[in-house]
C-alpha cells in the first residue's frame, strides 16, 4: 500500500497494489482470503445452513468435505 497526497492535499491510499489481495474476499459475507483457493472453498458453502458439527470442537460446516478436512487436520481423526 503507497500513501499518496492528492493536489488537495488530503492523503489517501493507493490501493493498487494491494488490488490482488483485497480481490479477494467473499462477495456474500465480505470475508477475506489469503489465497484464492481459500476463497473459492469458502464461496462453495457460504451462506448454506452448517449442517455438519465437529464431534470433537464447536466447529461446524455446510459441507461434509469441510468436515472431514477439518477433522483430520485439527484432531488427526477421521471423520466418519
Ligand atoms: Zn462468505
Ligand atoms: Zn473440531
Amino acid at each position: 500500500m503507497v500513501l499518496k497526497q492528492e493536489q488537495g492535499g488530503d492523503f489517501f491510499f493507493d490501493y493498487e497494489v494491494d488490488a490482488e489481495m483485497l480481490s479477494i474476499s467473499c462477495d456474500k459475507c465480505g470475508k477475506q482470503f489469503k489465497r484464492k483457493s481459500a476463497k473459492s472453498e469458502h464461496m462453495k458453502a457460504c451462506g448454506e445452513e452448517p449442517r455438519f458439527s465437529c464431534p470433537y470442537c464447536p466447529h461446524r460446516t455446510a459441507r461434509r468435505r469441510n468436515m472431514r478436512t477439518h477433522v483430520a487436520i485439527k484432531h488427526r481423526c477421521r471423520y466418519p
